[in-house]
């Protein structure tokens, strides 16, 4: 289980131990923000719940072939796209069916993704369901937010909170995703994404992050290089959006912090690190944020960058 799916170990602890027993609670909310895999990890329960196999989800019995092909009978997912989007009918058929017993095994499994998507009706169909469940049905639900739901489905249901991934493990998930992906880059994605890891593949494919990586790469070789001119033409870029231009030094800011976090043995990935000691690497970092700062206010945002790229060059030049 631990390598089908990074992190939330406590989650994956409480949804085994159900899965594996005959005592489990009827239903599961798996919560936390988008983007977190609650989805991905609930279909994994759900697979967990119907294999027969030792080591759930074994991924060899016949019950998690039929679940891999789509097949398997007693195994249902709503998956909800926006708000009210989940309707009274596809509760209906939940409740008919649930009363029926399992094809296959002992245990039938829905999975419901995005409750807060349901309608009022839909709410108050389920939560009837939810007030006398049959003996043998699970209920996968996912929602971004406890605080979407009715407080009548929250006391209802045994709650599974998933958290954001530490960078260390975003990382290693991402590169997993996205072989090619470079230890920097996932470096970079992992921090801007706050461990998210599906706002980091969305980070790492959008266009901007792909210029950002060219332009982090061109003043990193400047830096190496000490071309003064090349730093400049660098910072001539985003020159003309302050706003653009804050967050390109705020990445700055980030990279010069994993250069001196790999000196200090701190770092998640070694990488090739910028061709200075700690102390000016602290100092860079210090005049970074000064530069960045003075980008709020009203100062040109072209003296900004000579001054910036002169200090520099007083530094290591
Ligand atoms: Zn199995």
């Amino acid at each position: 289980m631990s390598e089908l799916f990074f992190g939330n170990d406590a989650a994956k602890v409480i949804l085994k131990k159900a899965a594996g027993s005959q005592d489990h609670h009827h239903a599961y909310l798996l919560y936390g923000e988008d983007g977190l895999g609650k989805k991905t990890l609930a279909r994994l329960f759900a697979e967990a719940f119907l294999c027969t196999g030792e080591d759930k989800p074994c991924g060899r019995c016949p019950a998690c072939k039929k679940m891999e092909h789509g097949t398997h009978p007693d195994f249902q997912m709503i998956v909800g796209e926006k708000k009210n989007s989940i309707h009274i009918d596809s509760v209906r058929k939940i409740r008919q069916d649930c009363v029926v017993k399992p094809n296959d095994g002992s245990v039938k499994v829905y999975l419901i993704a995005n409750i807060q998507d349901m309608t009022e009706e839909a709410f108050n169909a389920f939560l009837k369901t939810l007030e006398e469940p049959p003996l043998h049905t699970v209920f996968l639900l996912t929602a971004a937010n406890l605080d979407l739901l009715p407080e009548t489905i929250v006391s209802r249901v045994f709650p599974v909170p998933v958290y954001p991934l530490p960078d260390r493990l975003l990382c290693r998930a991402l590169k997993e995703r996205l072989p090619k992906l470079s230890d920097d880059e996932a470096e970079r994605a992992a921090e801007l994404a706050g461990g998210n890891l599906g706002k980091a593949i969305a980070c790492v494919q959008s266009e901007e992050f792909t210029q950002r990586s060219g332009l982090l790469e061109q003043f990193v070789k400047a830096l190496y290089a000490k071309r003064e001119y090349d730093v400049l033409k660098v910072l001539a870029v985003y020159e003309k959006d302050r706003e653009q231009q804050r967050q390109f030094l705020g990445e700055i800011v980030s990279l010069l912090r994993r250069a001196l976090l790999a000196k200090t043995g701190g770092a998640v990935y070694s990488g090739k690190g910028l061709p200075f000691g700690p102390q000016r690497l602290v100092k860079l970092i210090a005049l970074t944020e000064e530069v960045r700062g003075k980008l709020s206010t009203n100062a040109n945002a072209g003296i900004l960058s000579a001054y910036y790229c002169a200090e520099i060059w007083q530094m290591i030049g």
